[in-house]
């Protein structure tokens, strides 16, 4: 799917990839729970990637990760969608423990459109998105043609290109 779909009366909505994952509580419930409040409080989801295991990045002694994707259309600006996005987290019980370390849920910005952005509280894309293939195999099942604006490579260039060895594999068509 490459072509964004278009959306009555969504002059003002922007297409936002959201990267959502969880290893702790029921990971699956987790991250659909996060979807619909990521509906109920941030824009529309018009897309969903199938639900991916991975490997731990980082900080490896602890339970595989799912992971997905979602394509949002949101009239929020960066900054405000990622304070409904931590609200998010912190509503659902998110605790702070080990940087990188279990988490019941986790929702990251990967791209804002083609926006490139550098702020101290928000890096657009994602400041790792070339880096893990959890981030760029459900990314590119849902937005295929997307161009990273800084490195010049569409999301399936970056896939091909990205040297990441952790294990991710499908668990959930989407
Ligand atoms: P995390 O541990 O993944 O929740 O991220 C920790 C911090 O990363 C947050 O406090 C954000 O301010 C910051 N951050 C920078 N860029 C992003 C991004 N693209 N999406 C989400 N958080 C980001």
């Amino acid at each position: 799917m490459g072509v964004l779909p278009k959306i009555k009366n969504s002059a003002y909505a922007r297409p936002v990839v959201v990267l959502l994952g969880a290893n702790q509580n029921n990971p699956e419930f987790q991250i659909d729970k996060a979807i619909a409040l990521l509906q109920a409080t941030c824009g529309t989801v018009v897309r969903r990637s199938s639900l991916f295991r991975s490997s731990p990045w980082g900080y490896t002694e602890q339970a595989d990760f799912l992971n997905q994707a979602v394509l949002l259309l949101t009239p929020l600006p960066p900054l405000a969608l990622l304070q409904r996005m931590q609200g998010i987290e912190q509503r659902m019980g998110r605790i702070r423990e080990i940087p990188l370390g279990p988490r019941i849920i986790d929702l990251d910005i990967l791209a804002y459109g083609q926006k490139w952005m550098q702020h101290p509280r928000l890096e657009i894309p994602h400041r790792h998105l070339a880096q893990r293939r959890f981030a760029l195999l459900p990314f590119a099942e849902i937005w295929r043609n997307w161009k990273h604006p800084a490195l010049d490579s569409d999301v399936e260039t970056l896939l091909k290109k990205c040297t990441d060895t952790g294990k991710v594999s499908l668990w959930r068509n989407s």
